[in-house]
């Protein structure tokens, strides 16, 4: 729903500009100092910096948002947009001394620091069939950085391509499961996403699921239009589709940079490029390629001839050959390593990709890896991760409406973030409104996505990633979605009267819910025989024949269909001795004491409550 009113300021911007640029009249007096950053610039002239950036970087300058740039170069900027700019020697005075100051203290932070750009890292997310794989394919043959004559002789899951000099890092694996499976686990490697958005097609389902994705991680979102060679593409509607949920495109007005592309012809590739570098310009992102390297694996599999491989994505420092690495619990030495073209290379500086040969295990996707100076540090830091994990688990990684109270009050929340699932479209709004309304000084509710259908495993990939917890309105879980919840303790809650909800959610916030608990099962046995023990006890004589038994299960006896005790069991034995547990296959004897009347061929099935949500 973009108001028109909206289009028409971004034409009379486009108006104002092009009357200015084109058609001679006469251009706006405005003042200087003898150096400027492109912020200030921006500020002066009321144009957004991504504008200026872009002119700058036609200009064969790359210039970040804090970069400071002498007079004539801002004096040229400002003639392409329609300014007459003079050096103002009164205020150039005070500014000059202040921006001279800002860039010495920004080059003396830059070498304590060692920090030095890096490349950005993008990741390719969309809506299925919009074009994610085509595009990739585009811009990877459009100018792979040490592609040679013959093509790209081996693959990995990320590839650099070079823009006027610059390297541009594209992780290979698209869409938003891959990107937040990788959050959940605790590492963030992208920079910029693209949203590739088919321009025949329109905003769909899981175009919304990779903005909300996106926007949950907090990463800058540029618009590919793709499809463009086609007949019925209509960019235009995509962008209005995108202004009614918040991305507004720069010529609308907006922030949000878009890019018509075809992926087919290999149309705008280039200027997608550009922008992506714009906004990387805007993002400053720096490393300090000058110590040990740190990285994010990326990729990992067991390679028949050459060993356990990964594909690490170097975060800082710089990563050679003959480094000692510590990778999740494995370690070892960097034996070989090779580029996204396949070809060997000695090191690897920050926003690179490369295999890596020198482990004896495959480590997992997301594990971080670190250089260490030896056998003892890399002990140590495996020790260490130990530790932490530890820590992690004791902490709770995730949060629940039963223990958001406690996490506000210890300072660690100050959102609430919901996914919310409903059935029908129309329940979205009201629900998200009546949510988001509870929000009080000390918390801020918010909707971080929403959608129909049933809770699915990417649902609960976003909930870790963003410690959210899952609201379903008259839907369910898919199966694979309720286990992964149990393993991962992501919080669920269904409801089917929205007065419920918003009232348990208003309890959870002042710490006033108390929690509800689900029945697990864990196993099943059958009574084989029964014995009596001492004067009247009677112990059962069981075969597991699922799952397992503990002496905390508590137990239901049937007896055909009907139960003939629910309730603790008080002994477990095998053999003579006490056990903790006994798994399935295995007999054991149970003792119940407020129960003996145990008969042969009685079903036994084991349970515990466990808090949920
Ligand atoms: P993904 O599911 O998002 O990875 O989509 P794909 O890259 O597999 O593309 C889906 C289909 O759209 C394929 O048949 C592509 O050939 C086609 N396609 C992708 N980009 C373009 C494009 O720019 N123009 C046209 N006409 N077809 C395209």
């Amino acid at each position: 729903m973009v108001s028109s009113e909206r289009r028409k300021d971004a034409n009379q911007i486009n108006d104002e500009k092009s009357g200015n640029e084109t058609s001679g009249q006469k251009a706006t007096v405005i003042e200087f100092p003898s150096a400027l950053s492109v912020r200030e610039l921006s500020d002066l002239l009321k144009v957004s910096p991504v504008d200026i950036i872009k002119r700058l970087i036609r200009a064969g300058i790359m210039a970040n948002i804090n970069q400071v740039i002498d007079f004539k170069t801002a004096a040229a900027i400002a003639a392409d947009l329609g300014f007459e700019a003079h050096l103002s020697k009164h205020v150039a005075g005070a500014n000059a001394h202040l921006s001279e100051a800002n860039k010495q203290s920004a080059q003396k932070a830059d070498q304590t620091t060692g920090l030095l750009p890096r490349p950005p890292v993008i990741t390719i997310m969309g809506h299925v069939d919009h074009g994610k794989t085509k595009l990739l394919d585009a811009i990877r043959s459009s100018n792979v950085v040490d592609s040679e004559a013959g093509g790209i002789t081996q693959h990995i899951g990320a590839y650099q391509v070079d823009f006027n000099g610059q390297k541009i890092t594209f992780l290979d694996t698209p869409g938003h499961e891959a990107f937040t499976a990788m959050r959940a686990r605790g590492a963030q490697v992208t920079d910029i996403t693209v949203l590739v958005v088919a321009a025949d097609d329109g905003v769909m389902p899981q175009t919304l699921e990779a903005i909300d994705h996106a926007r949950a991680a907090g990463v800058p979102i540029v618009v590919a239009i793709n499809k463009i060679d086609k007949p019925g593409a209509n960019p235009d509607r995509v962008k209005q589709q995108l202004a009614e949920v918040g991305l507004v495109v720069e010529d609308w007005g907006g922030d949000t940079v878009s890019v018509p592309v075809s992926a087919k012809d290999k149309k705008g590739i280039s200027d997608l490029l550009e922008n992506l570098m714009v906004v990387a310009e805007l993002q400053d992102l720096k490393a300090d390629p000058n110590k040990p390297a740190e990285g994010t694996v990326i990729e990992a599999e067991m390679d028949r001839t050459r060993g356990a491989l990964f594909t690490v994505l170097v975060s800082s420092g710089t990563l050679k050959v003959g480094d000692m690495i510590v990778v999740g619990e494995n370690w070892g030495r960097v034996k070989a390593m090779f580029n996204d073209a396949g070809k060997r290379v000695k090191k690897a500086t920050p926003s690179t990709p490369v295999e890596v040969l020198g482990l004896s295990n495959v480590p997992g996707v997301g594990d971080v890896m670190t250089v260490v100076e030896d056998e003892k540090a890399a002990n140590a830091a495996i020790e260490k991760r130990h530790h932490e994990i530890e820590l992690e688990t004791a902490v709770a990684r995730t949060v629940s409406l039963s223990n958001v109270f406690d996490q506000i009050s210890k300072g660690k929340v100050k959102e609430l973030s919901i996914i919310l699932k409903t059935d029908v479209q129309g329940s979205i709004e009201p629900i998200k409104t009546s949510l988001e309304k509870l929000s009080s000084d000390e918390i801020k509710v918010r909707v971080i996505h929403s959608s129909t259908g049933n809770v699915n495993e990417n649902d609960i990939m976003l909930a870790i990633a963003s410690k959210a917890v899952i609201i379903g309105f008259n839907t369910e879980a898919e199966p694979g979605a309720k286990g992964a919840a149990e393993r991962e303790g992501v919080s669920l809650r269904f409801y089917n009267i929205i007065y419920n909800m918003v009232d348990d959610v208003t309890k959870a916030l002042k710490g006033m819910l108390t929690p509800t608990f689900v029945e697990v099962i864990d196993g099943h046995g059958e009574v084989r025989a029964v014995f009596t023990a001492g004067k009247k006890e009677k112990i059962a004589g069981v075969f597991m024949t699922e799952g397992k038994v503990t002496r905390s299960s508590s137990m239901r006896v049937l007896r055909g269909k009907q139960k003939v005790y629910e309730g603790p069991i008080s002994s477990l034995r095998r053999f003579k001795d006490d056990v903790r547990e006994v798994a399935s296959g295995f007999e054991c004897g149970i003792g119940v004491d407020s129960f003996t009347d145990f008969q042969v061929g009685d079903g036994l099935e084991f349970f515990r409550n466990e808090k949920s949500g």
